[in-house]
């Protein structure tokens, strides 16, 4: 018997949920009803003329009036049309697989509630990782346990690490929060590092793979059809990388559908707006998806770039970690040519505030020493930056010379 029992892993007060039912489950909006059940203003949504007639011809924003749908049934096939790729199993994922949210972020939050205790259980993170899985605990009251990743040579899972410390019973692990392409590392997770952790043979938990950053790695890398085969692996993504729509805030979490149910038994019934749904269903449409793959083809081509130009500047050291995602991490070297959190943290303010450059310092991070994180932008960005970033290198590095730069 594998371990793995939803029925003692989730939170009993939300197995008992029953969801929040609207009138229109019972009766749905045929276009001739009249809808007197939701108290909605039937007068229609306030905005200037100029603003609905904007609205009426680019995305429809009329309806806003309406509630929205609570169920995005089309647009979670979309989702699974795309992940469907058979790469990883001969199984398909369906709406009844999927939840979405408000970004990945809801979803990291749902979870959190699904499954812990607050003040009892605890997950478990990797760093060097992404702020959220601590930010979205402690509002939830659940403690983390980390177990780092091998920072040589590419930040690899401490499978072994992990194993064990889930193998404690009085560690309390629900959840394990994986980043794939991780952020900062910009690395993909090894597939089978992931199913020796989902083969865990005493640990009833979940395994969730975030993989916001999977449609910058190589075809076929993301594992989310794998939750058809799988009742403790959760997959999340989001259109904020990739898709360019940040500002719309769609994630969606992949799931065994009784994983999914209970997320969406859980969420508020109308979190995804209606606006967001349309211009979501627009970019996993045909030219949305062109539209990615053509921008995405060009951020490869400025991180090539980077890649190549970056090691050529005075100061820059070793890229860490990998190259699947749109950003790249590399460290920043003093002027005895050592990793250097000082060096590095001086780089990136004087970046901002001379050049109007801004980076992310991730020298703080585990295995990140002296590091920035320096996401890919357009051509014209990426040759601002690498102007600017020589510049900059050369005066931070100059002040450090024994002589104070005078040379
Ligand atoms: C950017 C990012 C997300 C995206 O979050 P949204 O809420 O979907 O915008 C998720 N996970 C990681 C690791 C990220 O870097």
């Amino acid at each position: 018997m594998p371990p793995f029992n939803l029925e003692t892993c989730a939170r009993p007060n939300i197995l008992a949920l029953q969801p929040y039912r609207c009138a229109r489950d019972d009766y749905k909006d045929n276009g001739t009803n009249i809808l007197l059940d939701a108290n909605e203003n039937a007068y229609g949504p306030s905005l200037s003329a100029t603003a609905a007639a904007a609205a009426d011809t680019d995305v429809d924003l009329l309806g806003l009036n309406r509630y929205p749908d609570p169920h995005q049934r089309d647009l979670k096939q979309l989702l699974c049309t795309l992940r469907n790729t058979h790469a990883h199993t001969p199984k398909t994922l369906t709406p009844d697989h999927l939840f979405v949210g408000v970004g990945s972020d809801e979803a990291i939050d749902a979870l959190l509630r699904c499954f812990c205790v607050p003040g009892r259980d605890r997950i478990l993170v990797c760093p060097p990782t992404y702020g959220m899985y601590s930010v979205s605990a402690q509002v939830n009251d659940v403690a983390l346990v980390k177990v780092p990743l091998l920072p040589a040579p590419d930040f690899a899972l401490d499978v072994d690490a992990i194993s064990d410390t889930l193998s404690s019973a009085e560690n309390n692990i629900k959840l394990v929060y994986l980043c794939s392409p991780g952020n900062p590392p910009g690395s993909l997770l090894s597939k089978s590092d992931v199913e020796r952790l989902l083969a865990h043979p005493t640990w009833n938990g979940v395994i969730i793979l975030d993989e916001a950053y999977i449609d910058f790695a190589p075809e076929d890398a993301s594992l989310a059809e794998l939750v058809t085969e799988h009742p403790n692996l959760v997959v999340m993504q989001t259109l904020s990388k990739a898709f360019g729509m940040a500002g719309i805030r769609l994630g969606a979490a992949f799931a065994a559908p009784p994983i999914a149910r209970l997320l969406n038994n859980l969420k508020a019934p109308y979190n995804i707006s209606s606006p967001t749904s349309t211009l979501a269903t627009s970019a996993l449409g045909g030219d949305g998806l062109a539209t990615m793959r053509r921008n995405r083809a060009a951020i490869v081509r400025q991180r090539d770039r980077l890649i190549a130009e970056l090691p050529k500047v005075e100061g820059i050291g070793r890229l860490r970690g990998g190259t699947a995602s749109n950003f790249l991490l590399y460290e920043v070297l003093d002027a005895q040519g050592r990793p250097d959190n000082a060096t590095a943290q001086a780089v990136y303010e004087r970046l901002a505030e001379s050049q109007g450059v801004v980076v992310r310092f991730r020298g703080n991070e585990h295995g990140c020493l002296g590091c920035l994180r320096i996401t890919v932008g357009t051509e014209d960005e990426v040759t601002r930056f690498l102007e600017a970033i020589t510049k900059v290198l050369a005066e931070v590095r100059g002040l450090q010379e024994p002589d104070g730069g005078a040379a």
